[in-house]
């Protein structure tokens, strides 16, 4: 710890991203904590230094060539051929051989050596402009992580057991989906990042399991050290170091407040959603994980608006197979029956990367083989889902979406898949219900302009605005950078959610909103007032937003709608909800 700072307050301010005060130690846990130990060997040591290095080649590829099995079954051979390149690098006589030598001359540990050796064949392979050595240079830094993590005991990363069992506030530069993700609400109290916003995967995550979490503090992974005092505050974006007597007096009323008002939330849950003039507006709530059923009926929500699949393929070392899809789907599916769960089909890629899938790094993850376009090229893995979620639709109300869908072609196609699908089950006598409604999932430009096409081949739409503001204003929605460049209210995104609605009220079909939008209480005036008839967010949310659609009159939306219609900027449009959401529910703001 720096001397000079002990005992001082200090403040950081980044951007709120999950709800809740934390108060506890901090964890730090930094980039070159998965850097590898150097140590000089004891004497007499050598030789099981080497028998050390054999073993973990060894496990190394014995884990290869599972993984390759496991690949080859799932999504076939073509793909689990990468494998063969990681194969060569594990039996690499010239490679290990320069291990052993350097072992036992500079008589230091095997995988300090292991990396000195294996970093200079990067170097130098990545250095010719040949793609194909390229190539290689990337399989051995991929084979070589994984013998150092054998050799160092980290094969499987786990963040919370980091943590030592021991409550405490984590802070890391940035932190995965996927880490999020497996992060355990009983040991880690909190998170903060230097990088990060409000729509990426990991912030949804923080809210599903209820983390308080802040994110984008620039450089909080230096300015902490693990075992200081913090105090995390998830509503205002701030982190404070050695919190003064005065600051946790302060906060330990601000704790009061937000109990109370909470509170008095946590008793609309058996009332009805609707606006003073009558006007029952679908609330629903979005889920990642079959755990988080409870806390949707805790919520008072009426379904579930959105469930992200992808969270059951992120930390899986395979993809999983029918029956554990099925089983996840029947378990969420029932305990809520008799209300409807909306099943969204995968959506990998952008921030959500299934590490043990291997798939080619692009350049534009957001724009890339992705979600449809990877499901589509895959139907083995698209059927296995879909026959998942058919099965599952015996147990309750099941409807089913695409997401990121361009355009009504690509409807047709996953619709063909499903009729597939439908066919098959029926042939084996297996139940589902024939009725389920299909949606497209409208978060793409395109879609949203061509959604009068889309709306002849489906019987409802959700629009992920988190998606469509990135695509529509060209923001990439984790770029803390540009943050501010990404605005619900901007006049485009309004025109867009427009067209939308009309073209499926036009085709007599129902639309929600399932993007962070639908959770911003100062928006949903505007939301109601562009005649959205569904809104879905984070669970947590949901008592929110149904208190403030309680106080709301549909008329009075449906006039600021056409008010800001005619204004040419994201700010104007935002402080006209936000008048409008100070006159009826200053509490909730
Ligand atoms: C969206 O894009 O708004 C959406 C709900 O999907 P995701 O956040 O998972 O991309
Ligand atoms: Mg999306």
């Amino acid at each position: 710890m720096r001397a000079s700072n002990v005992h001082l307050e200090r403040r950081f301010q980044g951007v709120a991203v999950s709800p809740g005060i934390a108060k506890g130690k901090a964890w730090v846990h930094r980039m070159d904590d998965e850097s590898v130990p150097c140590y000089p060997l004891e004497h007499g040591t050598i030789e099981s230094e080497i028998h050390r290095l054999e073993a973990a080649l060894l496990q190394t590829r014995s884990q290869i060539q599972e993984l390759q099995q496991r690949i080859s079954t799932s999504i076939g051979d073509e793909n689990a051929s990468i494998f063969d390149a990681h194969l060569l690098v594990v039996d690499d006589r010239s490679l290990i051989d320069e291990v052993m030598r350097m072992i036992k001359k500079d008589r230091l540990n095997a995988e300090s050596v292991f990396t000195t050796v294996s970093g200079r064949y990067i170097k130098t392979l990545s250095e010719i402009d040949d793609p194909y050595l390229r190539e290689r240079a990337v399989d051995i830094h991929d084979v070589c992580r994984r013998v150092v993590r054998n050799l160092t005991g980290s094969a499987n990363r786990d963040l919370t057991t980091e943590v030592g069992g021991e409550r405490r506030i984590l802070i890391s530069h940035n932190l995965a989906p996927s880490d999020t993700a497996q992060l355990n609400p009983e040991t880690v109290l909190g998170f903060a990042t230097d990088v990060g916003s409000k729509t990426s995967h990991t912030a949804i995550m923080a809210r599903s399991l209820n983390i308080p979490a802040v994110v984008a503090l620039h450089d909080i992974s230096l300015q902490v050290e693990t075992g200081e005092i913090l105090l995390l505050d998830g509503y205002a974006g701030l982190i404070i170091v050695n919190p003064s007597e005065a600051t946790l007096l302060e906060y330990a009323e601000i704790e009061r407040q937000k109990g109370v008002v909470e509170l008095e939330l946590g008793s609309l849950r058996e009332t009805e959603c609707k606006t003073v003039d009558g006007k029952h507006v679908v609330l629903s709530a979005n889920i990642e994980m079959p755990r988080d059923v409870a806390v949707v009926r805790h919520s008072g929500a009426e379904g579930v608006g959105l469930f992200r699949t992808e969270f059951l393929y992120l930390n899986s070392e395979a993809l999983p197979c029918e029956q554990t899809q099925y089983e996840a789907y029947r378990s969420v599916v029932s305990q809520l029956a008799p209300a409807p769960v909306i099943i969204r089909t995968l959506d990998l890629g952008g921030d959500k990367i299934m590490s043990s899938l291997n798939l080619p790094q692009e350049m534009n993850p957001f724009l890339g083989w992705r979600a449809i376009r990877f499901c589509l090229e895959r139907p083995e893995v698209f059927k296995t889902q879909i026959r998942a979620i058919l099965r599952a639709s015996a147990h309750g109300h099941v409807r089913m979406m695409y997401p990121m869908i361009s355009g009504v072609e690509e409807v047709r196609k996953a619709n063909v898949i499903l009729a597939e699908c439908q066919e098959e089950l029926r042939n084996e006598g297996v139940a589902f219900d024939a009725k389920m409604q299909v949606g497209a999932m409208i978060e793409i430009p395109s879609a949203a302009i061509s959604a009068d096409l889309i709306a002849r081949e489906v019987d409802f739409f959700s629009i992920g605005t988190n998606d469509l503001i990135q695509y529509t204003i060209a923001v990439d929605r984790l770029n803390e950078r540009i943050a501010h460049l990404y605005e619900p209210t901007h006049p485009a995104i309004l025109r867009l959610i427009r067209m939308v609605v009309e073209a499926a009220h036009t085709r007599g079909i129902w639309v929600g909103v399932c993007g962070e939008m639908a959770g911003e209480v100062t928006l949903t005036p505007l939301l109601l007032g562009l005649g959205v008839d569904e809104l879905s967010t984070g669970a947590a949310l949901v008592p929110r937003v149904k208190a403030a659609v309680q106080q709301l009159s549909l008329e009075e939306c449906r006039k600021l709608a056409q008010l800001t219609a005619g204004m040419d900027s994201a700010a104007a449009v935002y402080s006209a909800c936000d008048a409008v959401a100070r006159v009826h529910y200053p509490e909730l703001l």
